[in-house]
């Protein structure tokens, strides 16, 4: 999960979908205090890359979800390499596709030693449980086990299928995600637990805005290689694998790319620019209006909490270069980041890296990235998520917006799938500590996290 992204855009942003007022749902303390207890126990599984603990985390929950009334054909854990998926099918009568719900059961490393508490023994207290995973993803995988288990309790029969499907390297190769997305591709929608959630206001703690994360950009990174045959440095020439790369890199550092917009960054620029006092207000509003105003863009990209919000970035990162302090360089490299919008094809920025680099310049792309376009925002979803967030917190503004990858959502966004950041997460930014040292999630997140998707799911399957 990454919360960063709503800390201006939404902090700022008023109503952008009409709120209405609801009743919150009856509160079930029985199921407040399993959900609890599960969150700490998933914690106790070290689920870090290399660790080999997914798959005896995704048993340990494939049992409570056979243990509610699944069948077992209907739970699969699927050990791939050293990690696991899990898959469990809520079914229904069938007059739909699918519906997905995603989580992560891996989590970032955490060392004892940084750590003011064992960050693999949670701890509750104050109202927060802490502990690695509590927030990423931990408490999102266990909302919906929770959510899922309930229903099936009650009885409830779905409209279609509702598939559990965890990854199991989403903190790092995601290669478990890809493999999910390839096999559940033609699901109606994918609800994704570990992205979107609502800030909370420092002073009061009550929530300000709820974002819903329908688009993210795609992460990508680039290395810019020049090559020569080098030789003594007591006899240099012009032609210099060092001076090559120092040319390219200006040329990149000076280049802009096209300033853009779309469904997602429109609502969240549009609601911003209600509260965003001055001149990046002004401008917000002048770029919803035109994007094509080049001073608004300027403006906006002079800002770097704004400037990613409407363009690809693509910034150096890191260098390589010669090999000894009297040679000529026999190589010189550039690692340039990108961040690319929607919708824009990974070779075109590679294309015009090449561009900007120059002929000599060798660039190749690291990894396998993956691109996706924004998903639409589909009425039906919108309308659940409004009822969702106000059996929690009635009326709370839901704003759309676009975050800065990966989740993921975006295996399924490629693979077609509309996917939708709808998770529990209510927060501080300053309770913010994903990846970091005293990861924590409040106790209402899970609790409020459960009415939330208990409506959500029932809504968009009756
Ligand atoms: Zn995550």
């Amino acid at each position: 999960m990454r919360l960063k992204w709503i800390a201006s855009a939404l902090l700022l942003a008023t109503t952008a979908i009409p709120a209405h007022a609801g009743t919150p749902a009856k509160n079930d303390s029985a199921q407040n205090a399993a959900a609890i207890n599960m969150l700490v126990k998933s914690i106790g599984y070290r689920t870090v890359a290399g660790q080999g603990q997914v798959p005896a985390y995704a048993e340990y929950l494939a049992g409570k979800l056979k243990a509610a009334g699944f069948a077992a054909e209907d739970v699969t854990v699927q050990k791939r390499g050293e990690t696991a998926t899990l898959v469990a099918r809520y079914r229904g009568t069938g007059k739909g596709k699918p519906i997905l719900l995603s989580g992560h059961m891996d989590v970032v490393e955490a060392r004892r030693e940084d750590w003011e508490r064992d960050p693999f023994v949670a701890v509750v207290e104050n109202g927060y449980v802490y502990g690695r995973g509590s927030a990423d993803n931990k408490a999102g995988v266990v909302v919906m086990v929770q959510t899922l288990i309930r229903l099936k309790q009650e009885g409830f029969r779905p409209n279609r299928d509702i598939i559990l499907a965890l990854s199991g390297d989403e903190e790092t190769e995601m290669a478990t995600t890809a493999a999910l997305a390839t096999e559940l591709k033609g699901a109606e929608l994918l609800l994704n637990s570990d992205a979107g959630g609502a800030l909370l206001d420092e002073a009061t703690g009550k929530p300000t805005v709820y974002g819903i994360q329908a688009g993210e950009k795609t992460y990508a990174d680039f290395r810019i290689a020049f090559t020569n045959p080098g030789g003594h440095s007591s006899r240099p020439s012009k032609n210099n694998a060092i001076y090559d790369l120092a040319k390219a890199i200006d040329a990149i550092a000076a280049y802009d790319f096209p300033a853009q917009i779309n469904e997602l960054t429109r609502a969240s620029l549009a609601a911003a620019a209600t509260k965003t006092p001055g001149a990046v207000g002004e401008a917000m509003t002048r770029f919803v209006a035109n994007p094509s105003d080049a001073q608004a863009a300027a403006t906006l990209s002079a800002d770097p909490e704004w400037i990613g919000t409407i363009r690809t970035t693509c910034v150096a990162t890191m260098l390589e270069g010669g090999h000894a302090l009297n040679a000529l360089p026999q190589s010189a490299a550039v690692m340039v980041n990108c961040r690319i919008f929607p919708g824009v094809e990974i070779a075109s920025v590679r294309d015009k890296l090449a561009e900007l680099a120059g002929p000599n310049a060798n660039i190749t792309v690291i990894g396998n990235p993956v691109a996706s376009d924004a998903s639409p925002l589909r009425p039906d979803v919108l309308a659940a998520l409004r009822k969702a967030i106000d059996a929690r917190s009635p009326g709370v503004p839901i704003v759309p917006n676009m975050s800065a990858g990966a989740t993921d959502s975006l295996y399924f966004r490629a693979q077609g799938v509309p996917s939708y950041g709808v998770g529990p997460y209510y927060m501080k930014a300053s309770d913010d500590f994903s990846h970091g040292l005293n990861e924590r999630v409040t106790v209402e997140t899970i609790e409020g996290g459960l009415k939330q998707w208990y409506v959500l799911l029932k809504e968009l399957t009756r």
